[in-house]
Parts: C-alpha cells; sequence; structure tokens
C-alpha cells in the first residue's frame, strides 16, 4: 500500500466544479493531489482526520490589489486565512511594472503611500524582474499576475490626459508583449482612474491585440459603473471582440446612480456569449467602500500635486468648478462618486481624518447639518484640513444586485481586497476592507449557509474551477489526482466572517478593525501546510504563475 506524505481523511470532497460532495479520503504527495479514495482506505505519514468537514480546492481570488502588499507580509495573512490559496494581481489597470527611470517617480506616485515601505525598493523594471522580486524568499500564496494599462502609460507617457502619439503606442505594445512573454495572463484596464481614463476605446484595442496573441485575456474596471455602466459594458464587449480575446468584467455590481440593475448588464453579457463571445465577471458581495475622500474629486485635479489640490479647493471660484465637474461627472469617475454627484452624504461616514478627529464615525450630512454648512463645503474642507489622509466608508451598492450576481453563472466570486495583516504598516492605520478578510467565509456564512442564495458547490465553483478556467491554470481549482494540491477544509457550520460590517453602520463599527474568520480549519499551499487551525504555520510556499509555464 502506497504511503503519502499527507492524507486527508473522512472528509466532504467538494472537487470545485460544481459537483455535490462525496465522502472519500485525499492524498497529498510532493505538492500534488495523488489519490482520493473511499473513506478510511488512504493512509499517509501524517493523516489529518478532517471528520466529515469539507474538503474543497483553494479559493482563487480573480481580483485583488496585493502586488506591493505582499512584499511586506509574505505570509498573506488575510488571503490565506479566509482559504485563498491564488490571487490574481495587476488588476484595474495597476502594477507595479514594467518601469522607466524616466518615469519611475510618476510609478511611486500612483502606489503612495505603500510605495514609501522598506521593503519595497523598486530596482526591477521589466515586469519580469518584478515577479522574480515578488518571489524573493517566497510567499504564502500563489500569484497570477496581470498586465497593467495604467502601468504600461505612465512607463511611456506619465499621466498626460491625451491620446498616445504613434511612437508613444508603440512603445506601449512593446511593453505589453514583453510583459505577456513574462507570463501575465492577460491585461486589466481601469477606465475611470487616472491616466486609464484618458484612453480612448481604440488604444485599449491596439494593446488587446497584442495580448490575443499571447492568448491572454482582457480584464476591466469598465468606464463607469453607474450612469455608464451599459454603455462600459458594451466597450468592453466590443475591445474583446474586435481585438479577439476573453472578456472578464471586473467587479460589476452597479453602484449607487446606476440607472437598472445588474440583470441589466447581466443581459448584455448573456447576448454576448449567446453570439459566441467568451465574456465572463467577477463580483464581491460587499454593499461599501472605503477610499479617500479626495478619491471622489475629478480625475484632472486628483493628477496635481497635494498643495495644488488644496489651493484649488480653498479658491472659491475653482472650488465652484470642481463642484459642478463632480456633479456633471463628464468622465466617469469610480463607483463612490455617484454618492457626491446625488448628494447623499448620509450614506459617507468618515472612517479618518487624522487632522479634524471629531468629524470621525460622523457621516457628511450630519457634520453639515450640526455646523449648518452645505456638505460641499464639508466635503472639500475635510479634503483641505486632511489631504490624502482623509478615508470615509461609501454605502454604495445596493445588496440586491449582489444576490442577482451571485446567482448568475458567468459570475465568479471576487474580493477586490488585497492581503492584508492586523499588524504592522497593513494594519496602520487600521484599513477598512472587510473583503480582504472575509469575502470567501462570507459568502459560504450568509448567501449558502444562512440564507438559499446558492447552492455550496455552486459557491464552491465560483471560487474555485471557474476562476482557474479564467486563466487557463489547468492543475488548480480542482480536487483530481495530478492537480497541484491547494485545499482548503472548512466546517460550515462554524464558519464566520469576522470582518462584516452590515449596513446601516453604527459607530464604532462592528467588527473593526477586522479579525480573522472562523471555521476555515486547514489551507494547504503547493501541498504545504499554511493555515493549522488559529495559527499560521509560517510556511512559504506559494508561487509567482507565469502563463504557459
Ligand atoms: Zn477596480
Amino acid at each position: 500500500m502506497n504511503e503519502y506524505e499527507i492524507v486527508l481523511s473522512h472528509g466532504r470532497i467538494l472537487d470545485g466544479c460544481g459537483n455535490p460532495w462525496f465522502r472519500g479520503d485525499l492524498a497529498i504527495h510532493a505538492g500534488q493531489i495523488v489519490e482520493i479514495a473511499p473513506p478510511g482506505t488512504l493512509h499517509g505519514k501524517q493523516t489529518i482526520n478532517v471528520d466529515d468537514r469539507y474538503v474543497s480546492p483553494g479559493f482563487i481570488d480573480i481580483h485583488t490589489h496585493s502586488d506591493l502588499s505582499l512584499f511586506i507580509n509574505r505570509r498573506a495573512e488575510s488571503a490565506v486565512r479566509q482559504g485563498a490559496t491564488t490571487h490574481v494581481i495587476g488588476n484595474c489597470g495597476m502594477a507595479p511594472a514594467p518601469i522607466t527611470d524616466e518615469h519611475l517617480a510618476d510609478m511611486q506616485a500612483y502606489w503612495d503611500p505603500i510605495s514609501g515601505q522598506p521593503e519595497i525598493t523598486w530596482d526591477w523594471r521589466t515586469y519580469s524582474q518584478y515577479l522574480d522580486a515578488l518571489q524573493g524568499d517566497g510567499l504564502a500564496i500563489n500569484v497570477a499576475p496581470l498586465a497593467g494599462h495604467a502601468a504600461l502609460r505612465i512607463a511611456v507617457m506619465g499621466f498626460e490626459d491625451r491620446s498616445p502619439t504613434e511612437p508613444e503606442l508603440n512603445k506601449m505594445k512593446a511593453l505589453l508583449d514583453e510583459t505577456m512573454q513574462a507570463g501575465t495572463f492577460g491585461l486589466s484596464t481601469g477606465l475611470v482612474y487616472p491616466p486609464g481614463c484618458f484612453a480612448a476605446t481604440e488604444e485599449i484595442i491596439e494593446l488587446c491585440k497584442v495580448v490575443a496573441k499571447h492568448h491572454g485575456i482582457y480584464t476591466s474596471h469598465i468606464r463607469g459603473e453607474r450612469e455608464t455602466i451599459l454603455e462600459a459594458v458594451a466597450e468592453a464587449i466590443r475591445i474583446g471582440e474586435t481585438a479577439g480575446l476573453p472578456v472578464q468584467v471586473s467587479h460589476n455590481a452597479p453602484k449607487y446612480g446606476a440607472p437598472c440593475d445588474a440583470s441589466a448588464n447581466l443581459r448584455l453579457v448573456d447576448e454576448a456569449r449567446q453570439r459566441g463571445l467568451d465574456v465572463t465577471v467577477d463580483n464581491d458581495v460587499h454593499t461599501d467602500l472605503a477610499p479617500t475622500l479626495s478619491g471622489g474629486l475629478p480625475q484632472e485635479l486628483q493628477n496635481r500635486p497635494p498643495a495644488e489640490i488644496i489651493s484649488t479647493l480653498q479658491d472659491p471660484a475653482t472650488r465652484h468648478q470642481v463642484r459642478e465637474e463632480i456633479v456633471a461627472d463628464r468622465k466617469p469617475a469610480f463607483g463612490p462618486s455617484g454618492l457626491l454627484k446625488h448628494g447623499q452624504w448620509g450614506r459617507i461616514t468618515i472612517l479618518h481624518a487624522p487632522r479634524t478627529p471629531q468629524a470621525v464615525g460622523k457621516t457628511i450630512a450630519s457634520l453639515a447639518s450640526e455646523s449648518g454648512r452645505d456638505p460641499f463645503d464639508v466635503y472639500f474642507d475635510l479634503i483641505i484640513a486632511n489631504g490624502h489622509d482623509a478615508v470615509a466608508i461609501f454605502d454604495y451598492i445596493d445588496e440586491t444586485n449582489i444576490r442577482l450576481l451571485l446567482q448568475h453563472p458567468a459570475v465568479m466570486i471576487c474580493s477586490d481586497g488585497e492581503a492584508m495583516a492586523p499588524y504592522g504598516f497593513l494594519n496602520d492605520p487600521p484599513p477598512y476592507s472587510p473583503c480582504s478578510y472575509g469575502e470567501f467565509p462570507g459568502v459560504l456564512e450568509r448567501y449558502v449557509r444562512d440564507q438559499p442564495v446558492l447552492t455550496l458547490q455552486e459557491a464552491i465553483r465560483k471560487m474555485t474551477s471557474f476562476p482557474a478556467q479564467r486563466l487557463g491554470l489547468a492543475d488548480r481549482g480542482i480536487l483530481k489526482p495530478g492537480a497541484k494540491a491547494d485545499i482548503v477544509v472548512f466546517d460550515l457550520e462554524r464558519i464566520r466572517d469576522r470582518a462584516t460590517n452590515l449596513y446601516p453602520h453604527t459607530y464604532p463599527f462592528e467588527n473593526y478593525p477586522h479579525q480573522y474568520p472562523e471555521g476555515i480549519d486547514y489551507v494547504f499551499v503547493n501541498g504545504v501546510l499554511v493555515v493549522d487551525g488559529e495559527q499560521h504555520t509560517g510556511s512559504l510556499p506559494g508561487q509567482v504563475l507565469r502563463m504557459g509555464r
């Protein structure tokens, strides 16, 4: 009889493909799943009786922003504790490579404030060198990288608000080709953020043709997720259709101000699929976001140095223009700005404001009524006082849309968070990012166990084999002999997301700062135990994955 390194015995095995669980033993050897057999039949040097708990592929988080935080916390605490074994990075156009010497400072400004941390050396220039640096001394989780459109633009033309010249576009294409050769899985855009929002559709199509040559995908934080959501989904589909590559629409819940619910954007996706276009979607299950207050300013203004932003807001004439620009929203700004545009000040709660601490915990609506001022003036004055340090929670998504998206077969589950830790720089000040800690357990707890929104096997499919298929990872996201042993063992009865903050908020916020979830009992990455009950083992078996290798 074979003796394997590790056997998980007496589990309820969920293969990740959407099939209902079955009882069995699963053997791990040399980083792979080597055998799955009836309960009690396999033997290992180490046998863990999982006692009828669920055994599932590790969760593949297809939309994260862990590009730099993993340098600071290689243990990937918040990710691996919630069962994520692979993070896709380079999303929303944001990637920390490639870099040109000419625009290094622009790239560092783009990643402010994390860019100043000593673990981030900025000594890479190509994407391949960045991935080597990221692999470095090890990571707790795997990483699958995307090229970022904004990074390419910054490397060639900084934050210029115009279309590239032909030589500039050719330079971007050459850098993208080199980045795809380094093993990125596709190209992402962020078309509401500077500098991505300065790009015309044609520019992206030209770049996507390079990606198509390498069989990569196109993923997009589309050009507006509110008033323009349907046009923006249509643009993403057109880019994929014209350039000839699959499309992934990122975190596609309609935000406050959208003219429709999620069934309208999903209808566009269904129609495209019926026409033979390979279009899929991801979404997370949180109804709020905590960006900086300055992130709600018009993109052109965000581009300027902090002192200039403040002087613009101090001058009554330009302040008035900024206000008009936010309301007009001509170049669609990111989702949370819809609350500013539509005067939903009661949905914006101040979380950090180091130089106006009396504002913390209050909504802009209540600050305005207390002081008898216009809410826009309260908003601008908080930015003048606190610069980029003012952060607020924006409640901007209707939960109905989250359910609609969860139930659609072409929608997978992502966090849109990043690998964090409740200690060190990544917790100073504590970020508001419940998705980074509790996305997958939260789905299992709220939308599988407590409410009949999804079956267990369908939820697991959306967290495992579906994102793996989207990326072309044939040996992950599935439990079968020969697959890599990225595995989560969880107890559905005990599972609890301890980073929740369901609307309406009361201050101080429930479960903040965040804690690790309960019920995720074992997590293996490439066959190595990383989470053992309450403990992180300190092992760093994660791999930087490169497409085609
Ligand atoms: Zn995004």
